[in-house]
């Protein structure tokens, strides 16, 4: 292995489910698991397309009630593309004496390759490759190529290359009692070289049509086989027979388009799918510009690495470099033309449906930085579905918008009201739609992407509006508490999902959630800021547009100044109200008990016991602070509230959370690696480490062949992007201060900000910045509390 190819040496029915999600390819329009070409879904297989916010909503009937899901919708398969000597058993890996293989996703090139020696029980043997390419320069096609080699044998084969749309989501154990088939079969024709399927979904009514063309060569040249074409609902299928010399290899390359009645610049999908098919060219005409899209990808995604000793740390990079690769197959250039967000699990699985949560805070940065022409769009996802909140906010009694905890296609929230606890086999309610902290993250990321690119057009009019109407929702959540004389923000949830109300209480959420607070003020101090920025005109016109009065502004300045942060055990920051007063969890019980206490909340309600009851975290959650702002941001935030902020705050805070998490979210484990970075190099280092193998290693035992964790993969990337090297964008300056960990020599990447192309190599001891392409205006750069000039095409060099 090196760093650019992922390889897997035989095959194993066991994980076969964790490579297919790891070896799925995408190009931020659909993504199809790495299944193989002849595999169908059973205990071992799960071939899954889906396209980028493809949705569907079913109801179903459980525990009593009636609810409804929105899905990410499993998509007909293009895959099937097989074999069989004539009269003999389609191949089967399960069937044969596999003799070699080997499976390999090459990062660099996004292709995926497998090589199969095998032996049948007639004792023929036969070398099988298969290239696999999702095109990342025209987003509707995709591409095989079925090599068979017969190497003790000669005689006629048949192949079979299908499209199936007789496809339900079955791809998570635990939804599988809810009602799963949501595509409808609208037609399958087959003309000349091509079949053709066109099915719909039985509530959005997208229509998804996919046209395949295949071709057998031999020797190089193409074969001129007439197919012969099966049919039956939802399935069209084209067989070729051919002969195999011993020696001797035949290919097979399936080409196809995929497009939706969502799509641009189309008439009808199937017409255009057609089109798209008979323009194409062959495997190798359009793995040449695949690889140049993905060339140029890399060209702006790449980190170099140096490592101390000149040691090589492929495995690190090879993972680093698998993580970018997904976030880009989830989230690429394609997605500027589409109305759709980021999701939390990729576009890679059924797990979380799809859905859009507020993961997008870790993932933004890593974009930002490279392409933040992508961030606009995604930004503009939110944007869109801005009446929805606003009307979230109404129904809830609130001013502004409030933003749902899953969102999905319009924007509703997209939580489950029940969910099942696989350990107990009980559907339990599910409060989580509470974490209305996740228009605290919407709001900082529109702050964010503007720090970088200084693009004031997008702000003044998209960015601007949802972020006021995000800051009126805070100002209208948070109540006048006479006794404290002080705001507070009751019945919500903080990012750890362990506590979602009081011991014994019937009623939901909590009090306080210090995260939730100081994000509250930090949105509502810059939307004050905001309307500074804004040209007066806009101003004026924005206000009155969303009827923001003067009595409410001056509402947020009180709330800037008197929101309440709850504090115990002299300078702890208390997760919430009330929680001094939890019980310590015994982990060393638990651990004993148990070998993995990650889902910890599954376990107690398990035993008929909750998280509720201790003091024990999923996850990150007032440490978030840490990840997210500097100390000297938290110090004038605390001190404006009239609270104390003392040197020792955050070493303390951290010592006592991470002592009471048990990182059950794969999110955990990069905030407190970033928030350990400075004080405890050596444990973030491990920490780091520990994030990076989320996926790779499938931590969560089972999670992670149902989707991505695609937070925990760009946040583990953002670990060594902006954590080590301290890179951070506030009031118009890009600040740098470097600590590399021990391990590393040297970092080097190519940034953009505020369209400046940004050549940057950090060292343990220097630092330069090569502005490298032309931009008009300067740019300012922070080092260690001073603030440089950088002139276009300039160069700087820093003693760190
Ligand atoms: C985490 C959330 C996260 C969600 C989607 C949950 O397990 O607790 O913080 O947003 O997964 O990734």
């Amino acid at each position: 292995m090196d760093s650019w190819h992922f390889v897997y040496e035989g095959f194993d029915p066991e994980e076969e489910d964790l490579r297919e999600a790891l070896c799925t390819l995408g190009n931020g329009y659909f993504a199809t698991r790495g299944a193989g070409a002849e595999s169908q879904a059973d205990d071992v297989h799960y071939p899954g397309t889906y396209l980028a916010g493809g949705y569907n909503r079913l109801k179903t009937r459980i525990a009593g009630k009636v609810i409804e899901n929105e899905d990410l919708v499993n998509l007909p398969n293009w895959l099937p593309l097989t074999f069989r000597p004539k009269g003999g058993k389609w191949f089967d890996l399960q069937d044969v004496k596999i003799l070699s293989f080997r499976q390999e996703l090459n990062l660099k090139e996004g292709v995926l390759v497998r090589k199969v020696r095998f032996k049948d029980s007639k004792g023929r043997e036969t070398t099988l490759v298969n290239h696999r390419l999702v095109h990342m320069g025209n987003p509707h096609l995709a591409a095989q190529k079925m090599e068979l080699t017969a190497e003790n044998w000669s005689g006629p084969i048949e192949i079979s290359a299908a499209l199936d749309g007789r496809i339900v989501n079955a791809g998570v154990e635990r939804y599988k009692a809810l009602n799963s088939k949501h595509l409808e079969s609208l037609e399958t024709r087959a003309s000349g070289e091509l079949i053709n399927l066109k099915t719909q979904t039985n509530q959005s009514e997208l229509r998804i049509a996919i046209s395949a063309r295949t071709r057998l060569y031999s020797d190089g040249k193409l074969l001129s086989v007439v197919p012969r074409t099966t049919e039956k609902k939802g399935y069209i299928c084209h067989h070729f027979t051919a002969n195999l010399e011993e020696g001797k290899s035949l290919s097979a390359e399936k080409v196809i388009s995929l497009h939706t009645s969502r799509d641009k610049a189309i008439s009808e999908c199937s017409l255009e799918s057609e089109k798209k098919v008979q323009r194409a060219g062959s495997f190798d005409d359009l793995l040449r510009s695949h690889k140049l899209s993905w060339k140029h990808l890399w060209e702006r995604f790449r980190i170099e690495l140096d490592w101390t000793g000149g040691s090589s740390h492929d495995d690190q990079e090879l993972i680093l470099n698998l993580y970018t690769f997904h976030m880009l197959q989830t989230s690429s250039y394609h997605t500027m033309d589409m109305d759709v967000g980021v999701p939390s699990r990729g576009w890679h699985g059924e797990a979380y449906r799809g859905h859009i949560f507020w993961d997008e805070l870790f993932i933004f940065p890593l974009i930002n930085l490279r392409i933040p022409e992508i961030t606009r769009a995604l930004l503009m996802y939110r944007y869109r579905r801005l009446n929805e909140a606003r009307e979230a906010a109404r129904q809830e009694g609130y001013k502004g918008a409030m933003y749902p905890w899953q969102s999905g296609s319009n924007g509703r929230e997209e939580s489950q009201k029940i969910h099942l606890n696989p350990k107990s086999g009980r559907w339990i309610l599910d409060n989580s739609r509470l974490q209305r902290h996740v228009n605290a993250a919407i709001a900082y990321n529109v702050w964010h992407y503007y720090q970088v690119t200084n693009d004031m057009e997008f702000l003044s009019f998209y960015g601007a509006e949802m972020f006021l109407e995000i800051a009126r929702f805070w100002g209208s959540i948070a109540t006048y508490n006479s006794e404290h004389d002080r705001y507070e923000i009751l019945g919500v949830m903080g990012p750890d999902e362990y506590h979602d109300s009081y011991p014994d209480s019937e009623r939901p959420g909590l009090d306080n959630n210090a995260y939730t607070n100081i994000m509250a003020v930090w949105v509502v101090s810059r939307a004050l800021e905001l309307l500074d920025l804004l040209a007066e005109d806009r101003r004026t016109e924005l206000c009155e547009a969303i009827g923001l009065r003067p009595g409410e502004i001056e509402k947020w300045k009180v709330v800037t100044k008197k929101m309440r942060v709850v504090l115990h055990d002299e300078g702890i920051i208390s997760q919430f109200q009330g929680y001094d007063r939890l019980k310590e969890f015994d982990w060393e019980g638990y651990r004993k008990k148990y070998d993995d206490i990650q889902r910890l909340d599954r376990i107690l309600e398990a035993e008929d016991d909750t998280p509720n009851n201790y003091k024990a975290s999923k996850q990150a959650d007032v440490l978030m602070l840490f990840y997210l702002f500097s100390a000297e941001e938290l110090k004038e935030i605390f001190e404006k509230l009239g609270y104390a902020f003392e040197d020792d705050t955050i070493p303390k805070n951290i010592e006592y959370y991470l002592d009471r998490t048990s990182h059950g979210s794969t999110l955990s484990r990069v905030v407190h690696s970033w928030v350990l970075a400075r004080s405890d190099r050596p444990r973030s280092w491990e920490l780091f480490n520990e994030a990076l193998k989320s996926d790779v290693a499938d931590i969560q035992g089972g999670t992670t062949p149902e989707g991505i964790h695609l937070g925990a993969m760009a946040g583990a990337v953002d670990l060594i992007q902006r954590c080590y090297t301290d890179i951070r964008t506030s009031k118009d300056v890009l600040w740098f201060n470097p600590m590399l960990p021990e391990k590393l020599t040297s970092i080097r990447m190519t940034i953009r900000y505020r369209d400046h192309t940004l050549h940057i190599e950090i060292g343990q001891e220097r630092m330069n910045i090569d502005s490298i392409k032309a931009a008009a205006l300067p740019i300012q750069i922070g080092f260690k509390d001073k603030v440089y000039e950088l002139q276009p095409e300039g160069s700087k060099e820093f003693q760190l």
